[in-house]
């Protein structure tokens, strides 16, 4: 197990900047925020946090739903992604 450098939980994975998956996605939401809005950071970070609870709560209503991560859930959510991920 590893330690989020941000939440400090215990997880499965961390990325190379020792954040766990939710953090990373508050923290990408939160620099696209304050970057397109007028929002200050606090309120970025709020606003992101919400978004992030929001995805959560739907990703774990599929995967019960699906029983578990399944190849063809994931290849879903790839599925029209214009940008692929660098790793
Ligand atoms: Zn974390």
């Amino acid at each position: 197990m590893n330690k989020c450098d941000c939440c400090k939980r215990q997880m499965h994975r961390v990325d190379t900047d020792g954040l766990c998956l939710v953090c990373l996605g508050i923290h990408s939401f939160t620099a696209v925020i304050k970057e397109r809005t007028e929002l200050n950071a606090n309120d970025s970070l709020d606003l992101a946090i919400d978004l992030m609870e929001k995805l959560q709560s739907a990703i774990l209503e599929w995967l019960v739903d699906e029983r578990g991560l399944s190849t063809e859930f994931v290849a879903d959510i790839g599925r029209g992604m214009v940008r692929q991920s660098q790793h």
